[in-house]
């Protein structure tokens, strides 16, 4: 009997799930289906019901539902937990589990697809929003030196590293805002600059200084299919510069192996993702 996923989401037309899982699944000969499906702005929790009701087997969740997914639930992971949102749903016999891959995927991304580990770097994260937060607790599990969080509202990233840093602080950490990005108080460039705004989205520019990047630094932007501000001061620096179309084939792959039990190869994946959209 084929399984039934779906992603969930509003707008959905635009996601590239359902191509990255019909290629996890000629790839794996796994006998399910994935679609999209568009929920009402007010309807997520009847219509991830319906599906319940339908047999389907789990679904992913995107904007602007993740929180409500949270909510939803009646068991968490840990990286949920510490997220405070959840884009894998579990469909179990009497019960819907959350989970969050979406730190993994971008762990995974940098570690394995560009070869850059964490371990013993100095790793700048731009950003306290939902996307932040779900990547703090993977980050910090691959064992930076040091890790700084700049956000345009303080007190958002202070809250955010206090919900989920405190548990599992293996490196310091540091809060601070853009202009702080400067020297004299920015002492050495980063190995790793991750941006987790939005800016990306509205082409704004962030208020940081070309002095946080090196030339072995790799700046990683999470947004995909356009060139950012952020990607081009830091290319424009000689830095190493992604996008982060991996990340989100990779966070795909970590549902796809909660759901199936079964790792996808990636590589090829984000190969023709990338000549598809360019
Ligand atoms: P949120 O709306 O939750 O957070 C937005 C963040 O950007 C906040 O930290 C906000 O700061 C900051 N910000 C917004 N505008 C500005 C500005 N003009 N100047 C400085 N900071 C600003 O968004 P998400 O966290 O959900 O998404 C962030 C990005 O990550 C998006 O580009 C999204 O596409 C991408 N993403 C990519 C994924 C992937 O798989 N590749 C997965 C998930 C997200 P403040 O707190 O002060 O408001």
């Amino acid at each position: 009997m084929t399984d039934h996923y779906a992603v969930i989401g509003n707008p959905i037309a635009h996601s590239k799930s359902p191509i990255i899982h019909e290629a996890f699944r000629l790839q794996t000969h796994q006998d399910l289906s994935y679609e999209a499906v568009l929920a009402p702005l007010d309807g997520f929790a009847p219509l991830v019901q319906t599906l319940v009701d339908k047999g389907y087997r789990g679904a992913n969740v995107t904007v602007p539902f993740k929180l409500e997914a949270y909510q939803l639930c009646n068991a968490l992971t840990e990286r949920a937990k510490s997220a405070g949102a959840v884009n894998t749903l579990i469909f179990a016999k009497d019960s819907i589990q959350g989970d969050n891959t979406d730190g993994v995927g971008l762990v995974n991304d940098i570690e394995q697809n560009l070869q850059v580990r964490f371990a013993d770097k100095h790793v700048l994260l731009l950003g306290a929003g939902g996307a932040a937060q779900g990547v703090l607790l993977p980050i910090l599990l691959a064992q930076p030196a040091s890790l700084t969080i700049a956000n345009r509202t303080l007190e958002k990233a202070h809250f955010m590293v206090q919900r989920v840093a405190v548990a599992h602080a293996v490196c310091n950490i540091t809060v601070t805002t853009f202009e702080h990005l400067n020297p004299p108080s920015l002492k050495q460039p980063f190995d790793i600059v991750i941006n987790a705004t939005s800016t990306g989205l509205t082409a704004s520019r962030l208020p940081i200084s070309d002095q946080v990047f090196a030339q072995h630094t790799l700046a990683y932007d999470m947004m995909y299919g356009r060139e950012t501000p952020f990607m081009a001061q830091a290319r424009a620096t000689g830095a190493i510069v992604a996008d982060g179309l991996g990340m989100l084939v990779e966070q795909a792959a970590e549902a796809f192996y909660v759901w199936r039990g079964v790792r996808p190869e990636t590589a090829t994946v984000i190969s023709h993702l990338r000549k598809s959209i360019n």
